[in-house]
Order: C-alpha cells, then sequence, then structure tokens
C-alpha cells in the first residue's frame, strides 16, 4: 500500500473524500443538464461503471432546473459544474447539488465567490476549487507565467483565501493542466501547501488512446506518491469510458477492490413505493456470495426504474405491491413484492447461465404491458411532479432573474 497524504475530509453526500476515504472516481455528464431523462440515463450508466460522483454543467437558468428534478433521482451525488454566473451557484444549491465547482478564472469578483462560499457554508456544501490552466487570472499568468505549477497553486490559494474570509474551509482543490508534467509538479506543490483533499485529473486529455496514456501518467505517477483522494480521466469519449478508466487504474494499483457484482440502487424519492434501502441490503446479501460479474440495480419505483437503470444487467422496480423484474430495461416478469429479491437472484442465475439476449427472449409476453398499465396508474395517483420540483424551480426562479 501507498502511505497516503494526510488530508482533511470532506462530505459528498454520501461519498466521504479525503482523510481515511475511499479514493473516488469522477465523470461528467455531457448531455444537456435540462434534459433530465437524458442525464440521468447517462448517470446511471454512470454509476454502473463504478463512478461514485457525477458532475453535471450549470451553466444556465434551465441546467439548474434540470439539477432540481434530477439530484432526487440520482444514485450518485452531483456536483455543479459553474462557469461565470454566481447567481447560478447559489440556484443549483437550491436544486439540493450535493457540491458545487468553481473555476477562480471565471468567477472573480471577491464579493461574489464569498456569496456563493456563504451559501454553501450555511447548507454544508463543499466546493471543489477547480484551477485550470487554460483560465488563470491575469495578474496571476503575468507573475508566473500561464502554464506553470506555481501559477496553477497561486490561483487556489487566492480562492482559498477568500473562503477563509468567510470561515469556510469544506473544500477540495484540483489544479489541472493538459500538459503532464506541469500538472504532477502543480499537485506536489500543492500537497506541500494545504492539507485539503485533492481532486486529481490532467484537463483536455483528448481521445482514447492519448488520453487514457495521459491521465494514467499523470494520475498514476501522484496516486502512487500517496497524493490524491478523487480522481477523473477527462477523455474524449463516451463519460463511461472515464468512470472505467478510473476504476481500473484504482484497481491496479490495489486501491480499489474488485468486484464482481456490481449493485446500484437508486436513491429513493417521492415517487418510491418500497424501501429501497432495505431492498438493496437484502439483495446485496443475497448476490454477493454468488460472485457473478453482473450489473444489478434496485429501483424504487416502476415509473422511471427501468428506464434510468436500463444499462444494468439485471433490475427490480417496485409498483403497487409487484416487483417488476427487467433484463437490459426490457421489463421480463411481474412477481409479488415479497418474492423480489428471490425472483432477482433467479434471474441472475438465469442470466449467467443463458446470457442476456436468450432472458430477454424468454420474457412474460404481457410483463411489459403490465409495467406500463402500472406506470400510468402511479402517474393519476402522484401526478407527473412526484418530487415537487416546480416548487424548487420556482425559487430557482427568485435566485436568478
Ligand atoms: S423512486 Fe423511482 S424516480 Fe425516485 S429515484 Fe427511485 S427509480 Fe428514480
Amino acid at each position: 500500500m501507498y502511505e497516503r497524504r494526510k488530508t482533511r475530509q470532506v462530505q459528498v453526500g454520501s461519498v466521504a473524500v479525503g482523510g481515511d476515504a475511499p479514493i473516488s472516481i469522477q465523470s461528467m455528464t455531457t448531455t444537456k443538464t435540462a434534459d433530465v431523462d437524458g442525464t440521468l440515463a447517462q448517470i446511471y450508466a454512470l454509476a454502473a461503471a463504478g463512478c461514485d460522483i457525477v458532475r453535471c454543467t450549470c451553466n444556465e437558468e434551465e441546467a439548474a432546473e434540470g439539477l432540481a428534478q434530477i439530484v432526487p433521482r440520482s444514485p450518485v451525488p452531483i456536483v455543479a459544474d459553474i462557469h461565470f454566473q454566481y447567481r447560478l451557484a447559489l440556484a443549483a444549491m437550491e436544486a439540493g447539488v450535493q457540491a458545487l465547482r468553481l473555476n477562480p478564472g471565471n468567477i472573480r469578483k471577491p464579493e461574489h465567490i464569498k456569496a456563493v462560499a456563504r451559501e454553501a457554508k450555511d447548507r454544508r456544501i463543499p466546493i471543489r476549487i477547480g484551477v485550470n490552466a487554460g483560465s488563470l487570472d491575469p495578474d496571476i499568468a503575468e507573475q508566473y507565467g500561464v502554464n506553470t505549477p506555481e501559477a496553477l497553486v497561486a490561483s487556489a490559494v487566492r480562492e482559498l483565501d477568500h473562503f477563509r474570509d468567510v470561515d469556510f474551509d469544506d473544500v477540495k482543490i484540483s489544479v489541472k493542466s493538459s500538459n503532464v508534467r506541469v500538472m504532477i509538479d502543480a499537485y506536489r506543490l500543492l500537497a506541500d501547501t494545504v492539507d485539503h483533499p485533492l481532486h486529481l485529473g490532467v484537463t483536455e486529455a483528448g481521445p482514447i488512446p492519448q488520453g487514457l496514456v495521459k491521465g494514467t501518467a499523470g494520475i498514476g505517477t501522484l496516486l502512487a506518491e500517496g497524493i490524491g483522494d478523487t480522481i477523473r480521466f477527462s477523455l474524449t469519449a463516451d463519460p463511461v469510458e472515464e468512470a472505467k478508466a478510473g476504476r481500473v487504474l484504482l484497481e491496479s494499483l490495489g486501491l480499489r477492490e474488485r468486484k464482481g457484482l456490481d449493485l446500484i440502487a437508486c436513491p429513493s424519492c417521492g415517487r418510491a413505493e418500497v424501501d429501497v434501502i432495505r431492498v438493496a441490503r437484502d439483495a446485496q446479501a443475497a448476490l454477493e456470495g454468488l460472485n457473478i460479474p453482473l450489473q444489478v440495480a434496485v429501483m424504487g419505483c416502476v415509473v422511471n426504474g427501468p428506464g434510468e437503470a436500463r444499462e444494468a444487467d439485471l433490475g427490480i422496480a417496485a409498483g403497487r405491491g409487484k416487483g417488476h423484474l427487467f433484463v437490459k430495461g426490457h421489463v421480463v416478469r411481474v412477481v409479488p413484492e415479497a418474492e423480489m429479491v428471490d425472483a432477482l437472484i433467479a434471474e441472475a442465475k438465469a442470466i449467467i447461465e443463458e446470457g442476456v439476449e436468450a432472458r430477454i427472449a424468454a420474457a412474460d409476453e404481457n410483463a411489459e404491458a403490465i409495467a406500463a398499465a402500472t406506470r400510468d396508474e402511479l402517474i393519476q395517483i402522484q401526478g407527473i411532479d412526484a418530487n415537487h420540483s416546480a416548487d424548487t424551480i420556482e425559487r430557482i426562479h427568485q435566485i436568478v432573474d
């Protein structure tokens, strides 16, 4: 094991970062955040690939509104990426995100930075100071050079000072460059300067394979030195490739356990028809011992569950006292709720023996129709807006307008 640098710990929703917490994997969605269903589908695919935390852009009011609907249904904590408008940081927090990423080069007015930090402090939301070599304050670039480790660290420290002025230090930091050597030296310098958890990445690393090689060279070198608490590969590729790369790197370095079963579960929300935590726990206990290389999803409702977790090999979603078993998003069987976990185990074994396609072909012929009818029934009962996102969106309008 590498001796890990000692850092303080911050809490990104359910995921601890820094201290003795496992090194987490992050990625970023490529959809428009206002496209709620498309973004959630990508988030679920990322979670299934091993991603612990997902970042979504919050670049316009519609994106903040999207976040209000995405956050309650996301299986992993969501970080809002803020660009130039500090009000969108406030709106993203109102939408319920578990963390923010601010680029010091983009929001420069100290009063705006402090307004965001004060709000984050009140809401106990951590902020990542995400310095990027491409967008440094001009005076810092002039003093230290545009793409130097010293410039990147000076930018992070200046932002940290603004935060400290309002007594906010729930912070993790990144100092990314597309130049691997600069990136490595910047993080080494930063690790000697602060005790905040560090988010590692080589920015704009490019397509596969060069992006993978650059990311691995930068992130892997630092991890082997004990530096780094959370990582992101920045690839010009499907973000799922970023999550997979992160997982493989951590596994290769012995920093993450290799898993047979990948169990993902929705967080449960206003639509949940079952105690998701209990069902997920029972499913994990039952499936873990089988050592099967499947992605299995436990979803609280049939309205969104099979669609949100359509990348999973197998899943179960609850609805009106029934369990809806789905394979790659296709509902294949409907069973009494009490038999949900048993049905899940039987189906997992059948998939291992027969394969996914054969199990989809063997679906009960009326399972999809029952699921569709239950979905409609639930929408009638709960309404379209079961999470009361409209109220949150109204508050977002008041913040941004
Ligand atoms: S209960 Fe349904 S809508 Fe809510 S998070 Fe779970 S699957 Fe998504």
